[in-house]
C-alpha cells in the first residue's frame, strides 16, 4: 500500500495509472477512526474497481465553531494497517494546508436541502462536506466513489452536487453496517460511556418498530413519528423524519421510495441513524 500526503503526489499517481490504462479507481473519502462501516465500503470498491483510493482527512470546514474537532478519534496507525488488510492500493493522508488556503472559493449546500434535518442543527455543516468532496474528487478522479446511506442527507447531497456539477463520477451508496445489537457503526460511538451505549440502542429499535409498522400497513407519516417517539423518548431527539428518496418530507410512507431518519443526541454525543423503506 502508497501512502500519499500531498494532492500534487496524488494527482501524479493518477495520471501515471491512466496512462498504463487502469483508470478504474474506487475511492472511499473518511475522518479516518475505521471500523466495519468505512471497511463495508472499501471491500465494495475493492470488488468493483482495480484501483482502490481511501483517504484520511479530518475536514475543518464541516465542524461548527462550537465543536470540538480536537476531540475526534483519531487512531493513526490502526487505520493504516485496516486499509493495508483490507487490500487498499492508496491512502490518501494530507494536511489542512494541503487542501485549504487562506481565501479560496467553496462550494455552497443547496438552501432548503442543504438547511433542514443535520444542516438545520449544524448549520453549515453540508457546505463544508461538498467542499472538501468535491475537492478531494478533482485530486482523485475515480470512476466510483462509495458513501454510506447512514449519512443519508450527506448522500443526497453528494449525489445532487455531482449531478448539478455535470460531474462524471458515479456515486455508489452503501448499506449501514450494524453492530450485532443493531446500533450503527459510528466513529462517534467511541464517545458513549458503557450506559450511553446501551441506551444508544433505542435508536435502532425505534427504526425497527418503524419497519414493523410499516409492514402491518400503517404508513402515516405522524403515527409512525408518535410511535417512535415512545422508544426514542429518553434521549433528545433533534428530528424523525419521513421523506421520499428525493429528500422531500411525505405525508405517508411510500414503500420503495422512502427513509426515515433519526437523530438524537445520547449523553453529549449527537448519533444519526435511518431506515430505507
Ligand atoms: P466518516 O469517516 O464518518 O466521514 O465516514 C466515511 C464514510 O463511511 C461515509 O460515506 C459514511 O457514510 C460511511 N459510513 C460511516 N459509518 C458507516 C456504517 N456504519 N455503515 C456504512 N457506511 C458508513
Amino acid at each position: 500500500m502508497k501512502i500519499i500526503t500531498t494532492a500534487k503526489e496524488l494527482k501524479e499517481y493518477v495520471k501515471n495509472v491512466s496512462f498504463q490504462g487502469n483508470n478504474s479507481i474506487g475511492f472511499i473519502p473518511t475522518m479516518g477512526a475505521l471500523h466495519q462501516g468505512h471497511t463495508k465500503l472499501i471491500k465494495q470498491a475493492r470488488e468493483e474497481n482495480e484501483i482502490v483510493v481511501v483517504s484520511i482527512f479530518l475536514n475543518p470546514t464541516q465542524f461548527l465553531k462550537d465543536e470540538d474537532l480536537n476531540k475526534y478519534p483519531k487512531r493513526d496507525e490502526a487505520d493504516k494497517k485496516i486499509c493495508q488488510l483490507s487490500g487498499v492500493d492508496v491512502l490518501f493522508f494530507p494536511s489542512v494546508n494541503d487542501i485549504y488556503s487562506d481565501d479560496e472559493a467553496s462550494i455552497l449546500a443547496p438552501s432548503v436541502r442543504g438547511f433542514v434535518l443535520e444542516g438545520f442543527t449544524r448549520p453549515g455543516h453540508f457546505n463544508g462536506v461538498l467542499t472538501v468532496v468535491m475537492k478531494l474528487l478533482n485530486i482523485v478522479n475515480p470512476a466510483k466513489a462509495y458513501f454510506g446511506k447512514k449519512d443519508a442527507q450527506q448522500l443526497h447531497l453528494i449525489k445532487l452536487m455531482v449531478e448539478q456539477f455535470f460531474m462524471s463520477v458515479e456515486i455508489v451508496a452503501v448499506d449501514t453496517q450494524r453492530e450485532s445489537d443493531g446500533l450503527a457503526l459510528s466513529s462517534r460511538n467511541a464517545y458513549l460511556s458503557k450506559e450511553e451505549r446501551q441506551e444508544a440502542l433505542r435508536i435502532p429499535q425505534s427504526l425497527h418498530l418503524c419497519a414493523k409498522l410499516v409492514s402491518k400497513n400503517i404508513r402515516d407519516r405522524d403515527e409512525i413519528v408518535q410511535k417512535m417517539k415512545e422508544i426514542l423518548s429518553p434521549l433528545e431527539v433533534s428530528y424523525i423524519e419521513v421523506l421520499n428518496r428525493n429528500f422531500e418530507v411525505i405525508k405517508e410512507v411510500q414503500l420503495g421510495n422512502s427513509v426515515v431518519l433519526v437523530e438524537a443526541k445520547v449523553g453529549s454525543t449527537r448519533l444519526l441513524d435511518n431506515i430505507w423503506l
